[in-house]
């Protein structure tokens, strides 16, 4: 217990709370903490569209594609009321209905949505260094049905885009986007939103700009954009006469307010915590045991999760205790994501191909999301790293 951390605190002065110290923090510190505009900045907004009596998919809406397709720098955004049902329009627009590609490795709602527009998730493996889809088990799963591939930007931290691009045009695939993390992330200086077929971000609380609920669909192609429009809104074509049998996928005017007023603190949001985040790994970098997601020099992750890997040898036990002796520090955490989707009871009727997920089931069995937003500050950063180095340190005592 002699050793110093990077910042010279004694790595002995924090007993856990488990071994009969204080706990590192007074009350629970919530694993998220949704980035909301200030209420004035809204309230006004609020008041506009209610007395406007125009609630729904109306101005502050077209406001929201507007501002978002600059941002994002791609031709076309469609808003639409969450990015499970973006990608679900996404994959019946283009036709989809055979075989899509996806990490198992991932949110539900990305293989649920390839189940809602009625094809067929193939899961396979992700790569153990960026934790993103694994390029050579993309190209194992490739068969004669296979029609697209969903790829996710996982955390935030983006997908090899122009590799998997380079796939799906070989094989005369459709390449879409799970961009529910990515908003704000850089691709050697473009923004996340202009790749593949379509990108499809969310709004919903835990991701990094909200409006309650929502999605935002990113394409350079028109016909597509054009056709979402349609079907978010039943697949009128304006006089009654349904072009497709659409859905009810429309965005609220409320909730376009608070993802207006929400982009523009998207920027500082990230640049806040991709210190922080740097700051968890100059902490955490003498414990044994944790490792942590590569991102590529020329990419922008937007730590939309901050998420380590513990090996329950070299640190001396295992997720699940450190899950659990972490809650008695007061910190929360999330096992982001376990199980992966090929272990969901959802899946376990899929007439899939065996395939080896190996790299997936043992990152999710390890995986650990920390808290990481601005309000925590670099204090707040560095006790939750030193409560989880004190498990390490004090690890005989506490099992
Ligand atoms: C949150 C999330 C979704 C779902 O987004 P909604 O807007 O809630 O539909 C999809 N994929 C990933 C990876 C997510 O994290």
């Amino acid at each position: 217990m002699e050793r110093l951390s990077p910042t010279g605190v004694l790595d002995g002065e924090k007993i856990p709370a488990a071994a009969g110290g204080k706990p590192a923090f007074d009350s629970m510190v919530p694993i998220i903490y949704p980035n909301m505009p200030p209420w004035e900045s809204i309230r006004k907004r609020f008041e506009k569209i209610y007395r406007s009596r125009m609630i729904t998919n109306f101005e502050t809406v077209k406001e929201v594609e507007r501002v978002a397709k600059s941002y994002l720098e791609v031709d076309n955004v469609v808003a639409v009321s969450s990015c499970t049902l973006g990608l679900i329009l996404t994959l019946k627009a283009l036709g989809i209905t055979g075989e899509v590609i996806v990490p198992s490795f991932t949110f539900s709602a990305t293989g649920h949505a390839i189940y809602w527009a009625g094809a067929t998730p193939v899961f396979v493996d992700c790569s153990n260094r960026d934790w993103n889809i694994s390029l050579e088990s993309v190209e194992k799963a490739i068969s004669h049905r296979t029609e697209a591939i969903l790829a996710v930007h996982i955390f935030g931290n983006p997908s090899p885009v122009h590799a998997l691009d380079e796939i799906s045009q070989k094989n005369g695939l459709k390449l879409i986007f799970d961009a529910a993390h990515a908003f704000g992330a850089c691709i050697s200086g473009k923004p996340a939103g202009g790749f593949g077929d379509a990108e499809v971000f969310s709004l919903s609380p835990t991701k990094l700009v909200t409006g309650g609920e929502g999605g935002l669909l990113a394409t350079n192609n028109g016909e597509l954009a054009e056709f979402v429009k349609k079907l978010r809104n039943y697949g009128d074509k304006g006089n009654y006469d349904c072009l497709a049998p659409g859905i009810n996928a429309r965005m609220e005017e409320l909730n376009a307010a608070m993802i207006l007023e929400g982009i523009p603190l998207a920027d500082p949001e990230i640049i806040s915590r991709q210190r922080l985040a740097a700051l968890y790994r100059e902490e955490l970098s003498w414990v044994p045991g944790i490792t942590f997601q590569e991102v590529h020099p020329e990419n922008h992750h937007t730590y939309k999760d901050f998420t380590i890997l513990i090996d329950p040898d070299e640190f001396g036990m295992n997720r699940d205790s450190v899950y659990s002796l972490l809650i008695k520090e007061n910190i929360q955490t999330k096992k982001y994501f376990y199980p992966p989707l090929h272990m969901q009871s959802a899946y376990q009727n899929l007439p899939q191909r065996a395939m080896e997920l190996g790299v997936t089931e043992k990152i999710s069995k390890n995986v650990l999301t920390l808290p990481l937003y601005s309000q925590l500050g670099e204090t707040g950063v560095r006790k939750i790293a030193a409560g989880l180095a004190s498990l390490h340190i004090y690890r005989d005592n506490l099992l």
